[in-house]
């Protein structure tokens, strides 16, 4: 498929997990990639295996995003797809939430995402697409994950109000939001094995489908999203999850 010919699109976060899966999917189906990532080394390593463009900017630190900007603008011109991706999830309990944990959570999660966005308008097509990562955890109320939830949550509200706004450039911006998938950031929680292990059962018995997603899973709706398949398509949120938003209480 070559829906995406001629398209330059950019992943945040790319190096692993979803973003990765979704760089391969968009240069699988034609767009120049460009991925990002925090790790020098991480986002070199992926960017060969993908055989796209790597970049190092870490999305909490806004002249980092205003040079990526620079950099992608030199190199590439103009950007049809913006995947705003990077995050991090680190839990915690209600009565133990900390200033520097709100901060860095809600710094990448949200603060990083808006400002992505704000940086790279001026680099954007007419017409492109912007596709934010969010979570199903921004509606389910699951313990410990308080400023998380509240992080995609106003991810979600903030995608509503840029669709909007950026409708008469006929830039569409909508959000995805998944339940679990394996990817490695569980693993980046402090989490032991055994209590991953115990979440991940927990979890995959409560979703309908009776299993996480892939990245994959995720990476094909971002592309449609993407395409001009999609074209009249804004503002909206697409649960991507095995079902466990629609019946939450009774597995
Ligand atoms: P991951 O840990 O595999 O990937 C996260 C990516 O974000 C990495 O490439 C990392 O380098 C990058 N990143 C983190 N902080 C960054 C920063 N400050 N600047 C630049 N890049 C940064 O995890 P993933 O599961 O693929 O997560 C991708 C997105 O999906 C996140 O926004 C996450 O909240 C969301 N999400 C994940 C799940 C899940 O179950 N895995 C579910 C719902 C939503």
């Amino acid at each position: 498929m070559s829906k995406l010919n001629g398209k330059v699109a950019v992943v945040t976060g790319g190096n692993s997990g979803i973003g990765y899966a979704s760089a391969a999917e968009l240069k699988s189906q034609g767009a120049s990639v460009v991925i990002t990532g925090r790790n020098s080394e991480k986002v070199q390593a992926a960017a060969e295996e993908l055989g796209v463009t790597g970049i190092v900017a870490d999305v909490s630190d806004l002249s980092a995003i205003d040079s990526l900007v620079e950099q992608i603008k030199g190199e590439f011109g103009t950007v049809d797809i913006l995947f705003v991706n990077a995050g991090i999830f680190q839990p915690a309990p209600v009565s133990q939430i900390s200033e520097e944990m709100f901060d860095h959570q809600m710094g990448i999660n949200f603060k990083g995402a808006v400002f992505t966005i704000e940086k790279f308008l001026s680099i954007l097509k007419d017409g492109a697409s912007i596709i934010n990562l969010s979570s199903v955890n921004a509606y389910t109320g699951m313990p410990n994950t308080a400023v998380y939830a509240a992080s995609k949550a106003a991810l979600n509200s903030y995608t509503r109000t840029a669709a909007t706004e950026l409708a008469p450039r006929k830039i569409r911006v909508n959000a995805v939001n998944p339940g679990p998938v394996y990817t490695p950031i569980f693993g980046k929680t402090g989490m032991s094995e055994e209590q991953m292990n115990g979440f991940a059962e927990a979890m995959q018995n409560r979703i309908p489908l009776k299993r996480f997603g892939q990245p994959e899973d995720i990476s094909k709706l971002v592309a449609f999203l993407a395409s001009d398949d999609a074209s009249f398509i804004t503002g909206a949120e697409y649960n991507i999850d095995g079902g466990i938003n629609v019946n939450p209480l009774v597995a």
